[in-house]
């Protein structure tokens, strides 16, 4: 078993509790989510899924829990539900199969942990964070970590656990999509700009009672990936990013282009270098994103629990709850 200390964390030794200031912000992925195309069942479900993560998160954060406890347990609570995209209701592969990515970061430490391309973990969040505390590594993939996974008593699944019709019919649509693209068919369109339903990554964000943050984000990728393609959810630095001295971020959108901006780091160096305002270090990296033609979005959140929730889709499935313990939920530009 990998459980060799990890280097030594230059954490704060004590810090005064104010539980005041704790704050979590969720997102469950953004897309072309537009009110005229999503159906209102389809949408409570989701509002309501979306406030049972913010309870889960905030129930942690209200009895002096840690933020990366906070996060855990609201990314299981949408890995759990079948809406998402992670966990069970994770989005099929070419062959498929659901593979599936995590990350998560303490912004105290700055120490990371992440899975990728699991097949078998049912809360590959929780795959995550064993790395994070439990190896000398930061990023394990495919049977590996699923092996590592194991030995830390994780719960594994039949790979059946994580099936979903509606995910399998976006399967075929995307591979029919695919052909008919290439043939430049005009109906391929009607079938792409159903992306509403191929970004539902999930991500959390949280501060904690002692001002420390985290982040963290949990996948199934992208309906239809290929040759173990790996998006930006499991990369430190793309996906998800946490640093107490400026922000903890955890994005969702086209995992190619979140790469090659560094788009969480990207945020959270503009914050700490430049001073920047989070909401405007956001929509900065957004543009970033844009300009190599890639869109998303981003949660962001710093010690003082200011925050910003960005996208440049139609709509982003997110929320956020505070000391008061009332979640606010949002899907639409105009919630
Ligand atoms: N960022 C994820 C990926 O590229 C997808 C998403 O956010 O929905 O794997």
């Amino acid at each position: 078993m990998i459980t060799a200390t990890r280097q030594v964390p230059h954490a704060t030794p004590t810090k005064s509790a104010d539980h005041t200031r704790i704050r979590l912000l969720i997102h469950g992925g953004a897309g072309a989510i537009l009110r005229e195309k999503l159906a209102l069942d389809r949408e409570q479900a989701h509002r309501r899924a979306l406030t049972d993560s913010l309870h889960a998160g905030h129930t942690v954060l209200a009895a002096g829990g840690s933020s990366i406890d906070a996060v855990i347990a609201a990314i299981v609570t949408m890995e759990d539900s079948p809406l998402f995209n992670a966990g069970k209701g994770s989005v099929f592969n070419h062959e498929g199969r659901n593979e599936m990515d995590a990350s998560i970061m303490d912004g105290d430490s700055r120490m990371a942990g992440a899975v990728a391309g699991v097949t078998t973990v049912r809360n590959p969040i929780r795959a995550a964070h064993a790395v994070m505390t439990q190896s000398k590594h930061v990023l394990l993939i495919g049977a590996g970590a699923e092996r590592f996974a194991t030995e830390q008593g994780l719960e594994i699944s039949d790979p059946g656990y994580f099936y979903t019709q509606h995910r399998w019919k976006q399967l075929q649509q995307a591979i029919a999509s695919e052909q008919i693209m290439l043939d430049h068919d005009a109906d391929a369109e009607s079938a792409a700009s159903d992306n509403h339903e191929k970004h539902g990554t999930v991500g959390a964000v949280a501060l904690d009672c002692f001002g420390n943050l985290a982040a963290g984000t949990s996948t199934g990728g992208l309906t239809n990936k290929r040759y173990g393609r790996i998006g930006d959810s499991p990369i430190i630095g793309a996906g998800t990013y946490a640093d107490n001295r400026s922000v903890a971020v955890s994005a969702t959108g086209v995992g190619e282009m979140f790469i090659r901006t560094a788009a969480a780091f990207h945020t959270a160096a503009q914050v700490r270098l430049l001073g920047t305002p989070i909401d405007q270090a956001a929509a900065h990296t957004l543009t970033e994103i844009a300009a190599i033609g890639g869109e998303g979005g981003l949660i962001v959140l710093d010690p003082q629990g200011r925050y910003a929730m960005r996208f440049s889709t139609g709509g982003m499935y997110r929320g956020t709850i505070g000391y008061d313990g009332i979640a606010w939920t949002g899907i639409f530009t105009d919630n």
